[in-house]
Parts: C-alpha cells; sequence; structure tokens
C-alpha cells in the first residue's frame, strides 16, 4: 500500500463523511451537543484542502497532514482524539514508501493506543474506542492468520460497525454523554459511529 492508496482512504472518508454528516450530527444530538457530523465534516474539508495544497509523497505524510489539519480544524473531544491517532499513524509508518497490511496493523494498533490513552477511555466506556479497538484486534488476527489485504480490512469493517452497534445499550462513562448517565442508554455513540465509517472506508 502506497501513497496513492492513503490518499484514497483519506478522500473516501472525506465522502463518507459528508454523506454522513447529518447521520452522525442526529446521534449526537441524542446523547451530546448535535455537532459530531458537522466537526468532522468541517475538518476534513479542510483534510482535502490541505491535500491539494501540499500532495503528500509517502504514507506517513498523508496521514500526518491529517493529523495535523484535525488537531487545527476540529474543536470538541473528538478533533484532538482523532487528530492525534492520525499523527500516530504517520509517526508510525515513517519514511516507508510502501506499507504492508502487517505495518498497517501495527501502526493502527499505537493509534488507537494514543487514543486510549489521551481520553482515559477504555473499551465499554460508550466511545469511539469500543469500534477502533475491535477493528485493529481483527486487523491483526487476520494478518497472523494470511488474510489477503481485502479480506483483511473487511474483517476490520465489520469489527468497528459491530463495536459500534454494541454502544447502544452501553451507559456512557467519558465525554460529553457521560453527564447523562443511564439516559445515554439506548443510543449508538456518535464517535463510535463516525470510526466504524473511517474503518470501512479502508476497504471502500
Ligand atoms: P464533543 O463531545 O466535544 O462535542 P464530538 O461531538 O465531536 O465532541 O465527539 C463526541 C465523541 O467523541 C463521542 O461520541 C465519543 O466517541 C468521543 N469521545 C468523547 N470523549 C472521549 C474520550 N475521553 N475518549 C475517547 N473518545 C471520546
Ligand atoms: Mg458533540
Amino acid at each position: 500500500m502506497d501513497v496513492t492508496f492513503f490518499t484514497a482512504w483519506i478522500e473516501e472518508i472525506i465522502r463518507t463523511l459528508a454523506l454522513c454528516r447529518d447521520r452522525l450530527t442526529r446521534l449526537d444530538a441524542a446523547i451530546g451537543d448535535a455537532d459530531h457530523g458537522t466537526n468532522l465534516d468541517r475538518g476534513f474539508t479542510a483534510v482535502r484542502q490541505a491535500l491539494s495544497d501540499t500532495p503528500p509523497q509517502t504514507p506517513g505524510q498523508a496521514l500526518t497532514l491529517v493529523g495535523n489539519t484535525l488537531i487545527r480544524r476540529v474543536g470538541g473531544a473528538s478533533g484532538p482524539l482523532y487528530g492525534s491517532a492520525f499523527r500516530q499513524l504517520g509517526r508510525s509508518l515513517g519514511d516507508a514508501r510502501e506499507v504492508s497490511l502487517a505495518d498497517l496493523a501495527t501502526a493502527l494498533e499505537s493509534a488507537v493506543e494514543t487514543v486510549r490513552r489521551l481520553g482515559g477511555a477504555a473499551e465499554g466506556d460508550k466511545t469511539m474506542v469500543d469500534a477502533l479497538a475491535p477493528a485493529v484486534r481483527e486487523l491483526t488476527d487476520a494478518v497472523r492468520e494470511g488474510d489477503k489485504e481485502r479480506a483483511a480490512l473487511e474483517r476490520a469493517a465489520r469489527a468497528a460497525a459491530e463495536g459500534a452497534r454494541a454502544t447502544i445499550p452501553l451507559r456512557a462513562r467519558k465525554g460529553r454523554a457521560s453527564y447523562l448517565g443511564p439516559r445515554s442508554i439506548g443510543h449508538e455513540d456518535p464517535g463510535a459511529a463516525s470510526a466504524a465509517l473511517i474503518v470501512a472506508a479502508l476497504c471502500a
């Protein structure tokens, strides 16, 4: 996977987040402050501009550019968390021009670890971690089992979607939704939903 692959991933994220902006915002209206879809759409629209201003030459540069742009342009909890995750992805991939599936799995593992450390959320706290952590686990298993790229990425996407859906019955323990206490039960977490879209964009 080269810079073209990663640029295509980023463009697919931009497209899918724009399409799903209103759904993400509705999810955030139920248990937050109704800005998650617009936050991410604003951030990734800025990413599109940044990509055309300074076309990246390596996968690491592409992902670092996403991270820096999100940190600059997206407020709230999700901007710094996603921004740091993409920056960590970029750092892990370094200057490599080609990245293997195993490299990507390792880089994603460290990106999820960054989200956990920064946000202090564990799985089951009803956050983006509930989609990201199972996706990375599944990808790592797929690599170990020798799956081809497409099959492995599809497994990761499925695990992320299941993880997001599984946040519905949970009570939020982190972020704005946690202020609602038991009233956060019965709604999908918006950050878990956006994380599932971002992972799904990898195989689209
Ligand atoms: P804000 O909550 O500041 O309005 P957003 O609406 O953009 O920010 O993002 C909300 C999402 O951010 C939540 O649905 C959740 O998935 C994620 N989130 C919030 N706090 C944390 C945290 N401490 N750790 C991990 N994810 C978090
Ligand atoms: Mg919000």
